[in-house]
Order: C-alpha cells, then sequence, then structure tokens
C-alpha cells in the first residue's frame, strides 16, 4: 500500500475515531459492485461510512491532501456502474446519514440526507398528506444520494417529471472539501448560474451531496389502472405515440413486450395475456371523473393503434397486482438466465421505430431480449437474456448495445434515459453529445476537481 493511502488511514483513524472504516478484503466485497455486476471492479483502499457532513468534509479534506479518491455511494442499486469500486480509492457509503431533518408543510418541502430510501421518504410525507412524486422501480431499495446523482427516473414521470424537478437546493462537499448550499426553500429563485441542476445528475464526479431540500406535493388522488394488449410491438408503441399526441398526460404509461410478459406471468401468475406480443399500463391519478375520461381517451388510443384487449384493475389490489407486475419485470427477466438491462430513450413519437430497431438489431446478433420501460418518457429497457456459460454472449451484447445506442441517437434520443453514464456508457458520450459538449462537460471536472479525485473513470470518457 502507497504511504498516501495509509496515511489517509491512519489519519481518518486519529481524527475520526467514531467513523467505520472498513479494510478487510471480505468486508470491502459487499461495496465493490453496484447492480451491473458484470462490470470488473477495482479493489478499494478501504469502505468508510460518514454519519455527518463534518465527517464527509473531513474525508475529502484528508483525501484531498494525500490525493486519494474517493467514490461515493448510496444504495448500490445503480446500473451503470457509478458506484463500483475504484482501485486504490476509498468508497464512501451514505447509508448512516439516512435521517428525514424536515417535513415543512407551510412550504411543501422535505429536507433530507442522502441515505434515507426513496420508498420511505414517500411515507413518511405520506402520513402528512403530502407526496414525493419521484419513484424509481428500485424505490425501495434505493437512496435519495443515488437518485439525486443520477437524476433518476420512474413509473410517474410522464406527468411529474424526473428527479431534477423535485429538487430545490443542495448541500455539497466539493472536491477541496469545502460546503457548499446551492438554492432552498424558494420556489423561485434565478440568482447566478443553476448549481443545483449542475450537480443533479452528475453522478459523484462533482462532489459529494450531504444534504437534500425536496419538493412535495399535495398527495393525489387515488389511480385508477388499465392494461392493454397488443397484437405487435410496433402496435403498442404506436399507442404510446397517439395518447402523446391526443394531449393525454397519464401518471404512467409502461410498456412490455411477451418475452417480459412471459417472464413475469412465470414468477407470478397474474393472468397477463401470454398470446399479446406487448402490454401497457396506463394509470390515470387525475381523480373522479376526470380520470374516467383520461382512461377511455388513452383506452380508444390503444384501439386506434390495434389493441385486441384492455382489462381495468377493479380495486385498489387489482391495480397493485398489476403495478407490481412491471416493478417485477427485472427480476423476472433475471430468473431466466442472466439478464443485461439497458437503456436507451427516443422521442415519443420515434417509439414504434425504436421498437422495431431493437427486434432487429437483437435478432442479427442471436439474442433474446426482453423489452419493458417507461413507454410514456419515450424510454425503453432492452433487457438481453444469455445463458451464463455462453462464451460469446458478452461480444454479442456489447455489439447489439452499440448498434441500439447508434439507433437512438440517429432517431433524436438519448444512450441514456435515466440509469446513467457512469462506466457503461462514457464511451458513447460524444457520439450523442458531440465534442463541443464533451470539451465542456471537461471544463466543469477540471474547474469543480482539478486533482480527479472525485469518481474518477466514471461518466466522462478517458482523455
Ligand atoms: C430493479 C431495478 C430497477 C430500477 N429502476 C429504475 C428506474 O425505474 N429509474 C431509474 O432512474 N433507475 C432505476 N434503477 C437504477 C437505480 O436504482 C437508480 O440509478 C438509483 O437512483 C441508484 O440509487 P442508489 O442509492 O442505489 O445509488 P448507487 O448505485 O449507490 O450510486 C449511483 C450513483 O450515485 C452516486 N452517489 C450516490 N450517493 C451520492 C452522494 N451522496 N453524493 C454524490 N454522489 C452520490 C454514486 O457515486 C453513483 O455514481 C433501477 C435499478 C434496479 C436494480
Amino acid at each position: 500500500m502507497e504511504a498516501s493511502a495509509t496515511g489517509v488511514l491512519g489519519r481518518l483513524r486519529a481524527e475520526l475515531p467514531e467513523l467505520r472504516v472498513l479494510t478487510a478484503a471480505a468486508d470491502v466485497e459487499a461495496y465493490r459492485y453496484d447492480e451491473t455486476e458484470y462490470m470488473r471492479p477495482g479493489v478499494p483502499l478501504g469502505v468508510c461510512f460518514p454519519r455527518s457532513t463534518a465527517d464527509v468534509q473531513r474525508i475529502v479534506t484528508l483525501a484531498a491532501e494525500h490525493g486519494v479518491a474517493l467514490v461515493p455511494r448510496g444504495a448500490g442499486t445503480g446500473l451503470s456502474g457509478g458506484a463500483v469500486a475504484v482501485e486504490g480509492a476509498l468508497t464512501v457509503v451514505f447509508s448512516q446519514m439516512n435521517q428525514i431533518l424536515e417535513i415543512d408543510r407551510a412550504n411543501l418541502t422535505a429536507t433530507v440526507q442522502p441515505g434515507v430510501i426513496n420508498a420511505e421518504l414517500g411515507r413518511a410525507v405520506a402520513e402528512h398528506g403530502l407526496f414525493y412524486a419521484p419513484d424509481p422501480a428500485s424505490f425501495e431499495i434505493c437512496s435519495i444520494g443515488g437518485n439525486l446523482a443520477e437524476n433518476s427516473g420512474g413509473l410517474r414521470c410522464v406527468k411529474y417529471g424526473v428527479t431534477r424537478d423535485f429538487v430545490l437546493g443542495l448541500e455539497v462537499v466539493l472536491a477541496d472539501g469545502s460546503v457548499m448550499r446551492t438554492g432552498g426553500k424558494n420556489v423561485k429563485d434565478v440568482a447566478g448560474y443553476d448549481l443545483t441542476g449542475l450537480f443533479v445528475g452528475s453522478e459523484g464526479t462533482l462532489g459529494l451531496i450531504t444534504e437534500a431540500i425536496l419538493r412535495l406535493l399535495p398527495t393525489p388522488p387515488p389511480k385508477l389502472t388499465m392494461i392493454s394488449f397488443f397484437p405487435t410491438v410496433p402496435a403498442a408503441g404506436e399507442a404510446v405515440a397517439l395518447i402523446t399526441a391526443a394531449g393525454i398526460v397519464p401518471v404512467t404509461l409502461e410498456l412490455m413486450d411477451a418475452f417480459t410478459i412471459a417472464a413475469v406471468e412465470d414468477v407470478h401468475q397474474l393472468g397477463l395475456d401470454r398470446t399479446a406480443a406487448a402490454m401497457l399500463m396506463v394509470e390515470s391519478d387525475a381523480g373522479g371523473a376526470a380520470a374516467e375520461t383520461e382512461l377511455a381517451a388513452a383506452e380508444a388510443a390503444c384501439f386506434a393503434a390495434g389493441a385486441t384487449s384492455t382489462l381495468r384493475a377493479r380495486d385498489a389490489q387489482e391495480a397493485d397486482w398489476l403495478r407490481q407486475a412491471r416493478r417485477a419485470a427485472h427480476p423476472a427477466l433475471e430468473r431466466s438466465g442472466v439478464a443485461r438491462m439497458d437503456d436507451v430513450g427516443v422521442p415519443r413519437s420515434r417509439i414504434p421505430d425504436m421498437l422495431v430497431r431493437i427486434e432487429r438489431i437483437s435478432a442479427e446478433h442471436g439474442l433474446k431480449v426482453g423489452v419493458f420501460g417507461h413507454a410514456g418518457d419515450g424510454n425503453l429497457h432492452p433487457t438481453f437474456v444469455v445463458d451464463r456459460d455462453d462464451p460469446t454472449a458478452e461480444g454479442r451484447i456489447d455489439a447489439a448495445r452499440a448498434a441500439i445506442y447508434r439507433a437512438a441517437v440517429e432517431l433524436g434520443g438519448t444512450v441514456t434515459g435515466e440509469h446513467g453514464t457512469g462506466l457503461t456508457k462514457r464511451g458513447f458520450l460524444e457520439l450523442q453529445r458531440g465534442p463541443v459538449a464533451l470539451r465542456t462537460m471537461r471544463a466543469v471536472k477540471q474547474a469543480l476537481d482539478p486533482q480527479g479525485i472525485l469518481n474518477p473513470g466514471k461518466l466522462l470518457p478517458p482523455a
């Protein structure tokens, strides 16, 4: 171990004796990977668990002094390798900074530490008749810090937007150990650059988020839920385009193809139509008659696109089962083999084209693919399922991924709608953003982290 590395551990132990620091190989193992378990992580110098902003400040200051890199980590559910361990770096886990500091009804805000689990925040604010809208499908296990750093989406984005739309202010520890506050409780506040917006989605590469002021809404009315089955995948894509064009804004508009339906049915036996090529789940939280009208209009659009049948949830429990079906899509596919979930987005009118391209590209590479996702946002998760012992699978998946990203960009879309750039997409950032934007991103990184100690190698491709 280098002197700088032993030095930082020694200083941490001396200056923060209460800080939990793991260094044994067996102890750090659980913190090396995230949900991209196919990534090859480094061996970290150690894993530490700060309990306060002051702890984080001290950790960053000492790391900067010793030139040791830091990898911020929430709950490790990321799907682009953002929290994957870096060789010789210190992983900073936020699980012990998990307090909801304030729920401010007068201002409709919650002030939270980054380790709070998304679903726990949802339940806590619900007790006050309030609602925190961003809900990644992993909401029961992912942390707000990870949501902020990835600018995560979820199943309610069509109507409410993504994490960024619910962040009013942040507390961030910068790479030199100084603490910065951005934003606040003001609904309108345009003083200076939008630093809150810069840090949301920065994937731990610009600063460590230690607190956030989040925007809340009054609890919406209970949802009405409908599913619609289609004879072809593009027909379901066409229905999404028609619903959008008609100006209907459901709270949820999710897609699952036949492969995913079968995988979910095998596990949960919900009675989904196994003969359908695709299904859409549409939900309205407009309330009462308005919800009925919204679902009726969505149903008409589905039939216009060629739907064979639709089904309304009869009660809240049935609606919950259907929602679980969608949330279970990825775990269910994982039971069929190694499931490699991807994430691309296109303008919603291009969804039918994107679905055709995904099917074609997967077939060209001899890959089984399940497609599901937040179709109402134009955000799809093509998920390749391969045999664990197939030696050619990795190469074929990589080739298909690259072709799918190129197709998305050609259609005016994005190489990642919500999972982030991390390690998995950094090589495709320039393809989408172009050299000038990439140069600008590098300049931002250089200005805020000149030593390059914050989550090195993530988001930006090697120069
Ligand atoms: C089954 C499943 C379903 C999913 N569904 C969705 C979905 O619907 N929508 C979606 O957007 N994502 C989804 N994800 C991906 C993932 O859950 C999200 O990206 C989530 O926001 C990650 O949160 P986390 O706490 O696990 O973060 P981690 O994976 O630990 O970290 C993610 C990134 O955030 C950084 N980070 C974490 N905490 C901080 C901090 N305090 N300060 C600075 N940087 C920090 C890390 O360095 C890393 O770059 C899903 C994942 C799974 C496994």
